[in-house]
């Protein structure tokens, strides 16, 4: 991809316009440049390639239906289709990139994983493809983070990771990198570091770009089916670090007749002091090695972000979504909390899906947004809401 120059894929110094980079202290320098100078080796590899399509097939349950929703389509007056990542096992689409993440770490020739983990589904993604290859796999995760997602730990620990917490600072996620980030240093040869979203040094956003531009993959595919055309007017996902919509808009960021609608937690209101709406809120800065748009105060510090949904309570967004949103190739839309939750509500009595909290912010674009009845949209469905329950019942007073 580096040898074709396009306006919005990375290029050859690890940059999206203005945005990314490799800033990182110079102990992990030989860690990181060992990856850089390999990963597209490997991953062209035709042997890779197989291992990890029939994986993604076999073990994921890929592909994963797009699936024209009548009803919601019916209500809001246009085409839409679901993309439906909530399939995928383990309930989301993070397991697209663990899956070639392990195969990437053994073909380095390491035989200890580890990863930071906020919610803990990232974590759960990692120790399920660890526990299917037999590799030690350590999380780091905030003492926070633990207390709050109870499940998920025993997941992890079933699974045979050990689950470590970071006790410093807020004890939240940034705080769990920065201890994933010292292990690594510390293990420079054996353990490779499993990032779980298109953030970080480069070259791990195209990395993990790369894995789960799978999703754009099979629209293409699927759209030709149903629609007769491989392309939509508009694609729409959710944005935390920014992994499922760069797997989303990745095979269409070139093609300017599709309309790109990005999805940010406002959580009470952009002007609350509790949101996570990097794009409204956030200034070039630097977090977990790259240079993007972070929430911060006046002199720099992180600041501490809040959403209702857990996978997109992180401060940044991955460098391309930086550079999506300042080109203006994307338009990101703020979502409140409250909105999220009715728009779940309304997929689950509408379609019969209850989805995960965080892609109920892409399906609240629905309701601020008018579309005409021949546009095609296609929504990316990225996870399933069994593990949202509690809030759920909680804000629907369902007990
Ligand atoms: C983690 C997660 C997200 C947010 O992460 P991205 O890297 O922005 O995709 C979104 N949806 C679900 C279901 C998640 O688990």
């Amino acid at each position: 991809m580096s040898d074709t120059p396009t306006p919005y894929h990375i290029n050859s110094e690890g940059y999206y316009g203005e945005f990314g980079g490799a800033f990182i202290p110079e102990m992990l320098y030989p860690n990181v440049e060992q990856l850089r100078l390999q990963y597209e080796a490997i991953l062209s590899d035709p042997g890779f390639q197989e291992e990890f399509h029939q994986l993604l097939k076999d073990y994921v349950g890929r592909p994963t239906p797009l699936y024209h929703a009548r009803r919601l389509s019916a209500h809001y007056g246009c085409r839409i289709y679901l993309k439906r990542e909530d399939l995928c096992h383990t309930g989301a689409h993070k397991i697209n990139n663990t899956i070639g993440q392990i195969l990437l770490a053994k073909r380095l020739g390491k035989k200890r994983i580890i990863a930071e983990t906020g919610a803990g589904q990232h974590g759960v993604a990692t120790a399920t493809v660890c526990a299917l290859m037999g590799m030690e796999c350590v999380v780091y995760m905030g003492e926070i983070d633990i207390r709050r997602q109870a499940p998920n730990v025993a997941r992890m620990k079933m699974l045979g990771a050990s689950v470590v917490p970071a006790i410093s600072g807020s004890r939240t996620l940034k705080d769990a990198t920065n201890e994933a980030i010292r292990d690594w240093i510390q293990h420079p040869t054996d353990t490779h570091y499993i990032i779980g979203s298109v953030v970080g040094p480069h070259p791990y956003p195209d990395l993990v770009a790369r894995f789960q531009s799978v999703i754009s993959q099979e629209v293409q595919i699927q759209l030709q089916e149903q629609e007769n055309r491989s392309y939509p007017d508009y694609l729409v996902a959710c944005v935390g670090g920014g992994s499922n919509a760069a797997g989303l808009f990745y095979h269409y960021l070139d093609q300017d007749q599709v309309s790109i609608i990005a999805a940010e937690a406002a959580g009470e209101g952009i002007t609350s002091g509790k949101s996570a709406a990097t794009s409204a809120l956030g200034k070039i800065g630097i977090i977990h090695g790259s240079k993007t748009l972070l929430m911060q105060s006046e002199d720099g510090q992180i600041t501490e972000p809040y959403s209702i949904s857990a996978g997109l309570d992180y401060p940044g967004v991955g460098p391309m979504h930086a550079h999506l949103f300042k080109s203006k190739r994307a338009d990101f839309i703020s979502i409140t909390d409250q909105e999220a939750m009715q728009a779940a509500l309304k997929l689950t009595q509408l379609e019969g899906i209850i989805p995960a909290i965080e892609s109920a912010h892409a399906l609240a674009v629905l309701e601020q947004r008018k579309f005409e009845e021949h546009q095609v949209v296609v929504l990316n469905l990225s996870g399933r809401g069994d593990k949202d329950l509690a809030t759920y019942m909680e804000f629907y007073n369902l007990k």
